[in-house]
This record gives C-alpha cells, structure tokens and sequence, in this order.
C-alpha cells in the first residue's frame, strides 16, 4: 500500500476522532523518525512528551524484550518482580511513599480523585466532596478527568460530568481561597500546565496551595503527567519548588512508549483512603510495563539524564531567545528545562502544519497561541542545530 492507499484504508476503519496529519511514520533512531518512505524527520514532540530516551534505545529494548519472553501479564491478583521493583524505584525517585500503576494519565488522575474522595469521606463525612481544579487546566480525557479540566470547550459536550468541582486561576491565590468551601476535600493542578500552554506554577502561588491544604486538612493533588519524569531538570516539577504533593499522577514519559501512568501518595493518604475492593485494574501495572518503567528509571541514573537536561537547557533556551529575537510574531518564550514554548501571533496549527510537512519537523501546539516543544531528553547540541534551520525555514514561510 502505498501512503495514499494507507491513509484511505486508515479512514475507512478507525472512528474519526482525530484529525491526522497526513504522515506515516514507520520506524525511529535516536531523535529521528522515518516515514514509509524512509524520510527523515527530526522529532522535537516525543510522541507528546513520551519518548524521553528517543528512539531504537537498546538498552530499553532489550529489557523490554526480555520481559516479552518471560511474561507480560498475569492481573493484579498476584505478585510479580517488575512491578515491585518498579514500585520501589518510583517512590524513591518521587519522594512519595505508596504507588498504584494504571495504564494512562487520565486513569492516574481517576484514581487520584476517588483517593482524594475517600480520604475526606473517612476523614470528615460524606458531605466533603468538592474539588478546586484550575482553569486553563488539562487533566485527560475520561469523565472524571475531563471534570477536572479547565477547557470549557472539551467538557461542554459532556455534561453533566462530575458535580462539586470549582475551578480557580492559575498562579492567583485569592481566587483558590474564593473557591474554598468547608466542603473542599482536594485541590488539584498541573505543577507545569502544559496543554492549556505551558506556564510553570509560580513558586509563591505553589507554597501558599500548599500550606492552605496544610492548614485545611485537604489534599494536593500535582498532576505531573506531562512535566514529570526529568522533563523539567528534576525527577518531578515539584521538587524545584521546595513542596510536596499528597498525590502525585506521573504518565507520559513513565514507561517511554508502553502504555503506563501511576499515582502515588503519601503515607497518610494510603493509611486513611482507599482499601482492598476500593480500586482495581486488569492491566494496570503489568510486567511488560513496569519492565519498562524499572528500566527507564535505571536509565535517568546510568545516562545522567538529570545532569544532562539541566546542562542542554541552557543552550535550547538561548536558541528559542534568539527566535524571540528574530522574528517579531514570536512574541515570547515560557516553560521548564526541555518543556517549552514559544508564543505566536501566526497561527500556531499553521506553523506545526509546514514544519512536519516541509522541513520534516514534529512540533506541538498548546492552547491556540503556542508553538509547544517537547523534544526527546537525550537531544545534543547539534540536534538543537538542526531544530534551529528547520524552524528558521518554516517561520520564514510567515515574513
Ligand atoms: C496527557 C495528560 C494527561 C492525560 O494522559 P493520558 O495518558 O492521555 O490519559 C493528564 N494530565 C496531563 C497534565 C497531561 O499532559
């Protein structure tokens, strides 16, 4: 088939839910993607923040495989190794003290949500349920998560979804307070947003959420789906802010391409809230992914990887400056270690549209305004080079 064929045969069977760019992508290595063709294309997406090691990975693949042939799932009814090392590794690496795996960012945020739920239905009685969520905010797709997600536009359709949530603005701590009710059992928040267009929590507004839930008893639920896992120069977001969640959801880059998310929580939480028949997953933390979510943690110690982003971001952010610099409808550059984006004046759909399209670039947009870059954590200098003249070619297209 060729890719006309392909794209064809694509539509006929799959539920149009999304709208494709029309490429075919069929094998990466290192930064790279090949189309099926064999086209090169640099990858500054990551599959959405996912593949934070790239591509063709042996170390990862060959963990991976090895798991494939001893076994890839056996239910949550009974133990396994992968998954109890991968337990071990992600509490250490979050601070937290107790995780459950899932299968995807929304479903962490669905289990964060029912343990916040419980925590005040044992704490307080059934009456504390309400949720302060943020606007601007994006939690996942399914109906507790799109409950909590602060785009009017995606939950419209949907209503009614989950009743008590109040949403509050981002970095203003008067309107968290003007939403805070006797009722409120959690407060929840991106601690880097990044769909609604990447703005990192200030450090002020982050401290005082957290002191208030301190003082009111209630829970903080960090939401580091897409900031986490080393994105922002450290393990988790959070850790930069001198805080602590009670919850913490993690997806994305956690099992860099098997489908795996988790939420984790502190001892107090996981002593007062969910019990045996409370939650469950067929899937969830199964050996292939946890496999893969021990090895990429082993991975962030052995390559660096810390070390490595916070020494690359210095570089990436100069480039995007010099953008900044260059081109008057790049109004602006936001973000966190290699979780950036640049703020247009063009429309952004336009720009990612010719970069993949004629200079073979795989960029994002956030929000309506916003060029999102989410490169693989492993790039070099010389990729960022490459991510200069590519999108130097395509914004010149706007002049
Ligand atoms: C992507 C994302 C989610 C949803 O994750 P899925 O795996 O797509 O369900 C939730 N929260 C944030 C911050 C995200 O970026």
């Amino acid at each position: 088939m060729n890719k006309k064929q392909m794209i064809e045969k694509a539509e006929e069977n799959l539920f149009h839910v999304y709208n494709r760019f029309p490429v075919v992508f069929d094998y990466g290595k290192g930064v790279h993607l090949y189309d099926e063709v064999d086209e090169k294309y640099l990858d500054f997406a990551s599959g959405i923040g996912v593949m934070a090691f790239g591509y063709g990975n042996e170390d990862y693949e060959n963990a991976l495989i090895a798991q494939v042939k001893r076994i890839t799932h056996t239910s949550n009814l009974y133990y396994h190794q992968p998954m109890i090392e991968a337990a071990e590794k992600l509490c250490k690496a979050s601070g937290m003290d107790k995780v459950f795996f899932t299968n995807s960012g929304a479903e962490a945020i669905e289990g964060a949500l029912k343990t916040a739920k419980k925590y005040a239905y044992n704490k307080k009685g059934s009456d504390e349920y309400e949720i302060i969520a943020m606007e601007n905010s994006f939690h996942g797709r399914t109906v507790g998560s799109l409950s909590v997600t602060g785009t009017d536009h995606y939950r419209e359709p949907f209503y009614p979804l989950m009743s008590g949530v109040k949403f509050a603005t981002f970095n203003d701590f008067g309107s968290v307070l003007a939403n805070l009710t006797d009722k409120t059992c959690a407060i929840i928040m991106e601690t880097v947003q990044g769909e609604g267009g990447l703005y990192p929590a200030d450090k002020e507004f982050i401290t005082k959420v957290r002191n208030l839930c301190d003082e009111e008893g209630i829970l903080l639920i960090l939401d580091e789906v897409q900031c986490g896992m080393g994105r922002t120069g450290s393990m988790y977001a959070y850790q930069q802010y001198g805080i602590k969640p009670d919850i913490l959801t993690t997806a994305k880059a956690l099992g860099n391409g098997v489908p795996i998310g988790a939420f984790a929580v502190t001892e107090d939480v996981a002593d007062n809230s969910l019990v045996p028949g409370d939650h469950g997953t067929t899937y969830g933390g199964n050996p292939l992914c946890t496999a893969a979510v021990s090895q990429v943690l082993d991975m962030f110690e052995d390559y660096k990887l810390l070390d490595h982003v916070n020494e690359i971001t210095a570089y990436f952010e100069q480039v995007l400056d010099t953008l900044v610099a260059k081109y008057d409808f790049v109004t602006g550059r936001r973000g966190m270690g290699l979780m950036q984006g640049l703020v247009l004046t063009i429309p952004v759909k336009e720009v990612v549209t010719r970069a993949l399209l004629d200079e073979h670039l795989v960029v994002l947009s956030a929000g309506s305004d916003v060029l999102r870059l989410l490169p693989p954590l492993v790039i070099t200098e010389q990729d960022i080079d490459e991510f200069k003249e590519k999108i130097e070619k395509t914004l010149d297209i706007f002049l």
